[in-house]
């Protein structure tokens, strides 16, 4: 194959026949100067951003919209939140410090990048991963693991280390040399954010903003609770969901209290509902509230004082809470706990 090389500096060679990657996008920093580097040697790029279900920041999405509409290039969406489930509750290699299995995340993402570039008819895999920045999925060792368990091998290419790392399939074709790529390694993001600023890319989600919610302390201690008292099997996608909303409190094995923290939080756990005992408060302004589990009379009423404590109930008069479950209705009168009860401490996930 002919290479027509017309200089050594970024984007001033001429690879003499289209050659197309597959650009994983975030919406972060990282992912979005090794697309623009990939763009910059001569390739084209499709983007691809993947929706694990467990994103956090707003809009994210958008970034990634603008970033292909500031790159030029093609974006391909795609859902893998039922494959990432699975992920979530067997990884194969591990969490990190949260409930993060970062290092089975990569591999899935990597391999639903490669069913793409089949699809596409691209040549390899671009991320933005650099050597070093996480402890438990960038290391040298986790970055080789994940190319081989995806299945990507040399297909899978990372621009921003590329220099530090063993050939990749663009180069052994001759499209690329190794120089070409970059030696970005480490935490800092020094060296990226003045590539940025170099390159006038604006169109990221800063890296301070965190992206995962399995990464946050509170998701992650309801999730082990969750895992622990009604099992990684049992837990549906809703249940998954439904850890995002409210207060979470566990109080006892087989009773668990979650209490709206506004309008909109109390809107979301209404409709989560069935199967669970909604509570909620006709006369004073209070949160919706839903318990878990086969309750005894005495467990709804502790539900309900504890609900109560949220309520605008003052001074330990007793307030009126209706219970509906599954069609059931009742109204109970309880007086609520007080705020400096030493239970609610105890009993709260992640607070
Ligand atoms: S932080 Fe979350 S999204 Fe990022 S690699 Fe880890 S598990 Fe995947």
């Amino acid at each position: 194959m002919e290479i027509r090389w017309s200089g050594s500096t970024p984007g001033t060679y001429d690879t003499g026949v289209e050659k197309k990657a597959i650009a994983l996008l975030s919406g972060g920093l990282d992912s979005a100067l090794a697309c623009e580097l990939t763009l910059r040697r001569g390739f084209q790029v499709v983007g691809l951003n993947l929706a694990t279900g467990f994103c956090v920041g707003e809009g994210r999405c958008d970034t990634v919209l603008a970033l292909a509409a500031r790159l030029g290039i093609p974006l391909r969406m795609r859902d893998v939140s039922a494959e990432f489930l699975e992920v979530v509750r067997a990884p194969k290699f591990g969490y990190g410090s949260g409930m993060n299995p970062c290092l089975d995340c990569r591999i899935l993402m990597a391999r639903t990048a490669g069913a793409v570039m089949e699809e596409e008819g691209a040549s390899f895999v671009v991320t933005g991963e650099v050597l070093g920045q996480r402890p438990m999925s960038q290391h040298r060792r986790a970055l080789d693991l994940v190319a081989e368990e995806s299945g990507l091998g040399e297909r899978l290419v990372r621009p921003l280390s590329g220099r530090l790392l063993g050939p990749t399939y663009p180069e052994r074709m001759g499209w690329i040399r190794r120089e070409d790529w970059l030696d970005i390694q480490g935490r800092s993001r020094k060296r990226q954010l003045a590539l940025a600023r170099e390159w006038g890319l604006t169109e990221f989600v800063q890296p301070s903003g965190g992206c995962c919610l399995l990464l946050t302390k509170a998701y992650a201690v309801r999730l082990r609770d969750a895992f622990r008292h009604r099992g990684r099997e049992a837990l549906t996608p809703d249940d998954f969901a439904l850890l995002r909303y409210g207060r979470h409190f566990r109080l006892s094995p087989g009773v668990k209290v979650i209490v709206g923290r506004d309008e909109g939080e109390n809107a979301v756990l209404a409709g989560f509902s069935p199967g669970r005992w909604a509570l909620s408060f006709p006369a004073v302004p209070g949160p919706v509230a839903l318990v878990e589990g086969d309750l005894s009379p005495e467990e709804l009423e502790l539900a309900a004082r504890l609900a109560a404590r949220y309520s605008d109930a003052r001074g330990g008069d007793p307030v009126t809470v209706r219970a509906v479950r599954d069609g059931r209705e009742q109204d109970l009168t309880v007086v609520p706990l007080p705020p400096d009860d030493p239970r609610i401490a105890s009993w709260a996930l992640g607070e």
